[in-house]
């Protein structure tokens, strides 16, 4: 049974959202490619770039003519979304905002943001301040994560300078605002095993 849900989810304590607009994104995210290898392979990535694990950290490698375009890059995009879910369980899925702190100014734009934040989970909606870039100390995006997944705590970004045929790679934080947690004895958000009242 599936149930479509409206992309209006609000996260605990969160700012009003500026939803992302007509990005097709069908793609899996990196979380869940962990624990399901072979949905991985079939995984659509149209429109996000490709994320691959390297020594164990999840990797994105630009170019320097993305990091243009995105530099000039201002338009925004949302995505139909839905998530399956049983009666007797809570979902395992949470809407949850994530920064980016100190995320380079260019990546600030649309494709490279949702990028970084499919490493998590599917992006649905940068803040304001990210938008404006009146907050250039982070970036915050809205994902819809698993939380059974091996969450990262960080990603790799690879610059390719082809005039130098160096590669720039700087590591990227991931910080998660309210991270609930989630109960895989009664299936229930809020708590997790060692504090589970119908566990004996
Ligand atoms: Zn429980």
């Amino acid at each position: 049974m599936e149930a479509v849900v409206s992309p209006q989810l609000q996260a605990v304590g969160e700012q009003p959202p500026v939803p992302v607009k007509n990005f097709q994104n069908d793609s899996t995210s990196y979380a869940a490619q962990l624990s399901q290898p072979k949905l991985a392979a079939t995984s659509n990535l149209k429109n996000l770039k490709h994320i691959e694990v390297i020594h164990g950290v999840p990797t994105i490698q630009f170019s320097v003519e993305e990091r243009m375009q995105f530099a000039k890059e201002h338009q925004i995009r949302t995505f139909p979304w839905s998530i399956g879910f049983k009666t007797n369980e809570e979902t395992t899925k949470a809407v949850v905002w994530i920064s980016l702190p100190n995320l380079p100014t260019e990546l600030f734009a649309m494709k490279a943001l949702l990028s970084i934040a499919s490493a998590v989970g599917k992006p649905i909606a940068i803040d304001k301040a990210t938008q404006t870039k009146s907050r250039p100390s982070t970036a915050r995006v809205k994902v819809i994560l698993d939380l059974m997944d091996k969450l990262p705590d960080k990603i790799k970004l690879q610059f390719l300078d082809k005039q130098t045929d160096k590669m720039v790679k700087i590591f990227q934080e991931f910080v998660y605002d309210n991270l609930p947690l989630y109960c895989n004895h009664c299936k229930h958000q809020g708590h997790d095993e060692k504090t589970c009242l119908t566990f004996e």
